[in-house]
């Protein structure tokens, strides 16, 4: 069985049926001096623009200072990074923009104001706007003369947004639509001149989106919301009343608004994983310094075993992301690449190309998010009573990572459509998870075969672990399938941790691979594959523990038994001794006082 297309592209979610070879994925070892250019020029600005005035931006009393941060951005082309040329964009490819994201990911509430104006804001014009559309707005954001906000959440329609009760309907002279309704928690509201509005036309049932100009008569808002964290984005509330839209700013087809929003949710959600590396990158670097600094007990505390453990999870957790992420990136690069080869302006293609890689971006946004709020806890926690002063270095860390979890989707609602999406792929015809999850439920009656299953290269023991492991999730999906049939959706705990198992199985085999990419001739026990070992345990630790659960949750008797054996096979490993691998990295990281795996 092979799921690799005609000119050896992989499609999304073959990672749990197929093996990558290493040589195959992109690292981060690779980028070239250009992008390393483009990300230091981000990080420049954050340097001289953003952080110098983040207790102002937090403030929310001078309003027009996040705009005008977003417009300098502009003037210097980095809001139009992914436009063509034709619309004043530089047309850059899409994992250098994943580069520029992470670049700028350290800026708390700019990062959430950048990308919601150059993601969710612009995108929806770019991959579904009408040329002229397109002609006249491109230019403008590309260069932060206008900027932009992306309104689909209302009060009773959050994770079910295509529960949305804004209407439009078309005026007598049929010139306009008339808008009527509420939108909530619209990040860039305060001041975005160009709104993308989601509302149903008519009576319809399914969503419609507008290109809404701000300066339209009927528009109110409620004052900023309070929030936890985040403090410097704007979010409003927006009032529609009827408010004239003209016709030509109808965006995309009637009644494919929803399917819109999802489309550009896969965009968003691999943006953010990428933003919550680079905020995670910058609580390392924290970290690492107060742990070389910081002095109790005569010793710092960076030479304390809990405090190296932490150190050391970390960068493994900050790794698994990162490997995933670009990876990934790279993936849907080569399929827009070939796709778009004879079609460059075709949209449906290009959404095609990017909603290949759904599931995985689904993957990296929970586990992009929650790596984040991890590693702001434990840098939160590595400075102690000053982690948690207003005036110390990682509190507004802290409190801005917190969103991550909850916009682009919610997690727990990331987690169901991984799962969702994976078995509606399944059942198409398109990934052959079937025929894997019956040939392991053969394997499993079979007696086992103690034979070394592949050449014993150093990594033999790892590929086999981790090959173990989808074996694992594929068992316990297919059984889970087998038994619940359609209720299978009602049981969320178990497609939950159906999710899980998939999230850390894909992780840690980027890692792996990442590792293995970048072994240089003889040298076999390199920080990269420590990191990677690391990651292969945490996630050998996850699977276990998920598929227990979910084995409780749905069997009993034979079948239990059955599935709880297969669990026990599939999960024997090698004693490894995460203590020492921890140790290795964090004396590593305290020593070159930096992230092992790059160059901070
Ligand atoms: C600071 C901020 C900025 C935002 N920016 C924007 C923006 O620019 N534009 C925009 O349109 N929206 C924006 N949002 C909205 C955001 O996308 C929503 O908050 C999010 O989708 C969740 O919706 P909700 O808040 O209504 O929560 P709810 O949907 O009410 O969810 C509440 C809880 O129930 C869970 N839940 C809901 N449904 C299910 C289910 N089927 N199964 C299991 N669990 C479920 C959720 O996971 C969550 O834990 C923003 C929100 C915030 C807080």
């Amino acid at each position: 069985m092979t799921v690799i297309t005609k000119s050896g592209m992989r499609k999304g979610g073959d990672f749990l049926i197929e093996e990558t070879p290493a040589g195959e994925i992109f690292t981060p070892e690779e980028w070239n001096e250009e992008q390393k250019m483009i990300a230091q020029s981000c990080r420049d600005f954050l340097q001289m623009e953003v952080f110098p005035k983040l207790d102002k931006l937090d403030s929310m009393e001078y309003p027009d200072l996040m705009p005008s941060l977003l417009k300098k951005c502009g003037q210097l082309g980095l809001l139009g990074t992914s436009l063509p040329e034709k619309y004043g964009g530089f047309g850059m490819d899409f994992i250098t923009n994943l580069l520029i994201d992470e670049a700028f990911g350290s800026g708390h509430s700019f990062i959430v104001s950048y990308a919601a104006h150059t993601g969710i804001g612009t995108t929806p014009i770019l991959y579904f706007g009408t040329e002229e559309q397109k002609s006249r707005y491109l230019p403008d954001l590309a260069s932060g003369k206008k900027l932009a906000a992306y309104c689909l959440t209302e009060p009773d329609a959050g994770s079910d947004a295509r529960a949305g009760r804004t209407r439009a309907r078309l005026d007598r002279d049929r010139k306009n639509y008339i808008l009527s309704g509420q939108k909530m928690w619209i990040t860039n509201g305060g001041f975005a001149d160009i709104l993308i509005v989601f509302a149903k036309i008519d009576d319809d049932e399914d969503l419609s989106a507008f290109i809404v100009e701000s300066d339209a008569e009927g528009i109110y808002m409620n004052e900023e919301e309070k929030k936890m964290g985040i403090k410097g984005s704007s979010t409003r509330q927006i009032y529609f009343n009827d408010c004239r839209v003209p016709v030509r700013n109808q965006l995309g087809e009637r009644g494919k608004g929803f399917k819109m929003a999802l489309n550009i949710l896969n965009i968003g959600r691999i943006k953010l994983a990428a933003a919550t590396l680079g905020g995670a990158k910058l609580a390392l670097r924290k970290s690492i310094q107060y742990a070389g600094d910081r002095k109790q007990f005569g010793k710092t505390i960076g030479s304390f075993g809990i405090i190296k453990h932490k150190l050391g999870s970390m960068a493994a957790r900050l790794y698994a992301t990162e490997s995933a992420l670009y990876r990934t990136g790279h993936q849907i690069e080569k399929n827009l690449h070939e796709i778009l080869e004879d079609k460059p302006e075709d949209t449906a293609a290009r959404m095609k190309a990017i909603g290949e890689f759904a599931v995985e971006c689904a993957i990296l946004k929970v586990h992009g998010s929650e790596m984040g709020d991890f590693m702001v806890d434990e840098s939160v926690q590595i400075h102690g009573g000053m982690g948690f002063s207003a005036d110390g270095p990682v509190e507004r860390g802290y409190r801005d990572s917190r969103i991550n979890r909850i916009f682009e989707g919610t997690n727990e609602i990331n987690r169901m459509v991984i799962i969702d999406m994976l078995l509606k792929k399944a059942f198409q015809g398109h990934l052959d998870l079937m025929s894997s999850a019956l040939q392991i439920q053969k394997e499993l009656t079979s007696i086992p075969d103690t034979r070394q299953s592949r050449d014993q290269d150093f990594l033999s023991a790892e590929k086999d672990l981790l090959a173990n492991l989808k074996k694992t999730t594929l068992m316990i999906a297919g059984a889970a399938v087998n038994k619940l049939m359609h209720r299978l959706k009602e049981e969320q705990e178990i497609l939950m941790h159906l999710a899980d198992m998939v999230i850390e199985i894909y992780v840690a085999e980027s890692g792996l691979l990442r590792a293995e990419k970048n072994l240089y001739g003889e040298e076999k026990n390199t920080p990269q594959l420590t990191l990677a070992r690391i990651c292969l345990y945490h996630a050998l630790e996850i699977v276990s523990r998920s598929a227990r659960e979910a084995i409780y949750g749905f069997s009993e008797g034979d079948e239990q038994r059955m599935l709880l054996l297969g669990l026990k096979r599939f999960t024997r490993h090698e004693p490894f001794n995460l203590k020492e691998a921890r140790r290795e990295i964090a004396g590593l990281m305290l020593e070159r006082k930096g992230y092992p795996a790059e160059d901070l």
